[in-house]
């Protein structure tokens, strides 16, 4: 059945209301209204303590249809269908909108299921049916609660910062917490790696700012970035800060933190699945096994090995055995896989290059540290690109792989 009636949300602060009735029913609604600010107006022979209590005026003898007069909203609320029935002639006689407890079909008027969540008034109703109306609108309350809603938070009037690890691009990656954050902000301020498809489906209120490349193609400057931050931040925004993986694995993610921090802005950071282990995983390539491998070091090859501004201990990489994970290391895979083979890794050891790993285009290249700058040079494997060096790479089964 459709339901004709037209929802309302009444204030009535300092409005009188009459109540018939004075059991339970009477008291919970009359109770409600009290709370809501109504002037609650009781008839009933018998009237609960309660309700006594919280009542404007009291009456305590049976309904008289003069009663409905000076009420904004009258509420049938007796066992007896005639006495209900009066009440509701009354008050249609007097124009005045009557709630009966007893006869959903023959009320004019009903209360819907209400419920209130993160500033948002929740009013349901379904024809009648109380009972579903309830699991409506506990279904609403809950789904807000969580967060499974992902609507924008009230304000709470000062901005700050929340930096979101974006995993390593497939939005499937990105935590909950951090998806949230998202649509709850009022300017996102974005990476080249990450999900950055994600952005384009975002509600439309939020501003998107790029930082990753500017028109002329150069990424923007870290302390421009910061700045960006923190402004937006003091001018009340929300901003999100996405990062690609972890905002803190050679992400500069810190930086921004501290920045931040300096200037009194509020800051969050949201752990991002890092494309360290999220790569190798993806790509079937388990960074520890029992017996093979029981360490893994993530190690950045923005600079390669003896630039003064490396602070990575190569010799020890290549000295030792357990499994190395590199970022940042297609420019300089020669002067590394050098490196680590002078220290003492030998040219055997498989080691395999994962490029955009999560996203529709990912590759793997499976080769050995002897072998690897010559076939990723022949591959043209490009950044994004994560290497994994070690013995877990070797004689594993494809499974895992199946973009390559
Ligand atoms: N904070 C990021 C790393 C930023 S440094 C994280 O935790 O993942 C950028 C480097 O991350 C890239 O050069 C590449 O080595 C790696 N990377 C990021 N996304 C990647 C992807 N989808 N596939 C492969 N490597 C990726």
């Amino acid at each position: 059945m459709d339901d004709v009636r037209v929802p309302l949300f009444l204030d009535l602060r300092g409005k009188r209301v009459l109540v018939v009735g004075g059991g339970n029913v009477a008291t919970r609604r009359a109770s409600r209204l009290n709370e809501a600010g109504a002037q609650v107006s009781v008839v009933a022979p018998d009237v609960t303590e309660e309700l006594a209590e919280l009542a404007t005026n009291v009456q305590r003898r049976p309904f008289e249809p003069v009663d409905v007069r000076d009420a904004w909203l009258v509420l049938a609320c007796t066992d007896d269908s005639r006495v209900n029935d009066a009440v509701a002639a009354a008050a249609n006689d007097a124009r005045v909108w009557c709630t009966r407890a007893d006869d959903a079909d023959q009320s004019p008027a009903w209360f819907a299921a209400t419920g209130h969540a993160d500033g948002i008034t929740i009013a349901v109703s379904a024809g009648g049916d109380p009972r579903r109306a309830t699991k409506v609108r506990d279904a609403a309350v809950q789904a807000l609660e969580s967060g499974d809603w992902p609507l924008r938070r009230q304000r709470r009037g000062h901005g700050r910062v929340v930096l979101v690890g974006g995993g390593p691009g497939d939005p499937g990656l990105l935590t909950l917490r951090g998806y949230r954050a998202m649509c709850d902000a009022d300017v996102v301020v974005t990476d080249r790696l990450g999900p950055t498809q994600l952005l384009e489906s975002l509600p439309p209120d939020v501003e998107v700012i790029d930082v990753g490349k500017t028109p002329r193609g150069e990424a923007t400057a870290q302390e421009e970035i910061n700045d960006l931050l923190v402004r937006r931040a003091k001018a009340g925004d929300v901003v999100v800060r996405l990062k690609g993986g972890d905002p803190f694995v050679l992400g500069r993610g810190s930086e921004e933190v501290a920045a931040c921090a300096a200037a009194g802005v509020e800051v969050e950071v949201v752990p991002g699945v890092t494309s360290a282990i999220a790569a190798p995983t993806l790509a079937g390539v388990p960074l520890t096994r029992r017996g093979t491998a029981q360490e893994f070091t993530v190690a950045s090859g923005h600079v390669p090995p003896g630039d003064p501004r490396s602070t990575v201990d190569w010799q020890r990489l290549g000295a030792g055995n357990g499994t190395v994970v590199l970022l940042m290391a297609v420019a300089y895979l020669r002067a590394i896989a050098d490196t680590l083979m002078g220290a003492g890794r030998a040219p055997t050891t498989p080691a395999v290059v994962v490029e955009n790993a999560s996203l529709p285009q990912q590759r793997t290249l499976r080769t050995t540290l002897g072998a690897l700058a010559d076939d990723a040079e022949r591959d043209k494997i490009a950044p994004p690109a994560v290497v994994v060096i070690g013995d877990v790479v070797s004689d594993l089964p494809d499974a895992g792989d199946a973009r390559s």
